[in-house]
């Protein structure tokens, strides 16, 4: 059994438990012991105490220091955090490596952030009566932060919540998904091993019941949020004066343009589109193909979706595993239903056993079907030819999400004017909606959210600016 961890304490002794089900085998990994209202109280009012009493005078070193140490910590057990990654979450095993890997990473950035929070002098003298003033502006840290994850990357998403709130000097509360709790309890210990202050990091197992009460608490100052729609909804409308940083969903385009290396697009798209069963926010729902290269496309394209490798995520050369439940695999084949129902074509795969959905490629999709509108976060592409740049740009912005875009084209202004025109937080010219970076600005427009994560851009969120003015007697030099 494990459980919350407050003040450097577990709590596994709830009457209240939950299994953690590997996602391929049904296999029961663990037990969580679920947080009770005392539990909750005394992680709030611990965060809250610990950032007054030790996290906000901390020095930039050793939070620094922390971080870096946590990176080498977890470099030291890549592979056994992968494995927990696949067990948990189903993910095929190379794609869980990589997770660890770019955990690393960000926790490295986050250690050298730490150092480089700085403030401003700003020009007083430049406002009338302000000769002789001097104003400067520090980043200050927020106090307690929520960071509440999902299931899909539970190791690196987390990370990119938690590693800029220590960068940044707050205390943390952090309540993975109650899906993936594992390699949650496994990095705190990890944060715990590498130092940080009990308190300074509190774990809350549980279910949404948790989240929502943290959002609700008056002690949490922040919330940073990585989840779906609805859910970030309704954090942004009970959410008060807390800041808040919502990384929600899409349904990501690629556009094609004719000119484009073919061979390659189909390659990235192929990852793109299908890699962890498509449950990544920017994975590529929507491929817009100029229509005198469609057919070539669209050959090549289900040809070699057909040649990937679907089963046992634990075994290194399988490309796709199961979805997160069995709940999930359903929907997702009903959405494909659906579409079918309504005129829409499956050019590849789309059958369903169990957790698995088999690689799903359709085309003669409409726009108001459910794989076309809504996040379908599973393994189904949709295929679509346009004519013109105009309409390309108008197909992929008529969405009320706006997360990431790819475009391939060779065609520089080409590229420039269409990323002008994407209503997107990102555009990736030839190189496919779904690649990220971890240190480059992220985060959505329209319903994909509010707010950057990306390290650097992650600590600006996790700050505040504090104004600190002196009115000085005189500039004469003293004559003694
Ligand atoms: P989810 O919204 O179901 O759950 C996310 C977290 O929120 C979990 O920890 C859950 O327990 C918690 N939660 C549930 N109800 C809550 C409530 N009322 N108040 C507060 N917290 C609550 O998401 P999921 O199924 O775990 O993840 C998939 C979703 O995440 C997809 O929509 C995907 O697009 C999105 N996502 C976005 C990004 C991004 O960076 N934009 C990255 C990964 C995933």
């Amino acid at each position: 059994m494990i459980g919350s961890i407050i003040n450097g304490q577990e709590y596994n002794d709830s009457q209240n438990t939950m299994d953690v089900r590997n996602p391929y085998t049904g296999e029961t990994e663990a037990e969580i012991a679920l947080a009770d209202k005392t539990e909750f109280e005394q992680a709030v009012t611990n965060s809250f105490d610990t950032f007054h009493n030790t996290m906000k005078d901390m020095p930039a070193h050793e939070r620094s220091d922390i971080l870096r140490k946590t990176a080498d910590l977890m470099e030291e057990r890549a592979e056994a955090f992968a494995e927990i990654v696949t067990k948990e979450a189903g993910k095929p095993i190379t794609f869980s490596q990589g997770e660890v890997q770019r955990a690393i990473q960000v926790l490295r950035f986050a250690s050298e952030e730490a150092k480089h929070i700085s403030g401003e002098v700003i020009p007083m003298d430049a406002a009338l009566d302000g000769d002789g003033r001097l104003g400067l502006v520090k980043n200050i840290p927020l106090g307690v932060v929520a960071a509440i994850t999902p299931f899909n990357f539970p190791l690196n998403l987390s990370l990119h919540k938690i590693a800029p709130a220590i960068a940044a000097g707050n205390t943390v509360i952090f309540k993975p998904a109650e899906k993936t709790p594992i390699s949650a309890y496994k990095l705190v210990q990890l944060f715990q091993e590498a130092g940080i202050p009990d308190g300074a990091l509190n774990l809350l197992m549980g279910t949404g019941d948790i989240g929502e009460a943290l959002v609700n608490s008056d002690k949490v100052h922040k919330v940073s949020f990585t989840g779906s729609l609805p859910v970030g909804r309704s954090i942004r409308e009970s959410a008060g004066f807390k800041k808040v940083t919502l990384e929600l969903g899409s349904n990501s385009p690629n556009i094609i343009f004719d000119d484009a290396n073919i061979n390659e697009a189909v390659d990235l798209l192929v990852k793109g589109s299908f890699a962890f069963s498509g449950q990544v926010c920017i994975s590529a729902q929507r491929i817009y193909v100029q229509k005198s290269v469609y057919d070539q496309f669209l050959e090549k394209f289900i040809e070699k979706t057909k040649g990937l490798k679907v089963g046992n995520p634990e075994e290194a050369d399988t490309d796709i595993g199961p979805m997160i439940d069995e709940k999930e695999a359903k929907r997702a084949k009903q959405w494909i239903d659906d579409a079918v129902d309504n005129g829409a074509k499956i050019e590849a795969g789309g059958n369903r056993e169990g957790t698995v959905l088999r690689p799903a490629i359709m085309t003669n999709v409409k726009s108001n079907m459910k794989i076309i509108a809504e996040e379908v976060f599973a393994p189904i592409v949709s295929v679509i030819p346009f004519d013109s740049e105009k309409d390309a740009v108008a197909y992929s912005n008529d969405s009320s999400y706006g997360l990431q875009a790819g475009v391939f084209t060779k065609d520089l202004d080409r590229a420039l004017r269409v990323a002008d025109q994407l209503e997107m937080g990102g555009v990736w010219i030839n190189e496919i909606s779904t690649y990220r970076q971890d240190n480059h600005p992220y985060g959505g427009v329209k319903q994909s959210g509010i707010g950057k994560e990306g390290v650097k851009y992650a600590v600006e969120g996790m700050t505040e600016k504090k104004f600190i003015g002196f009115k000085l007697k005189d500039k004469e030099l003293e004559n003694k």
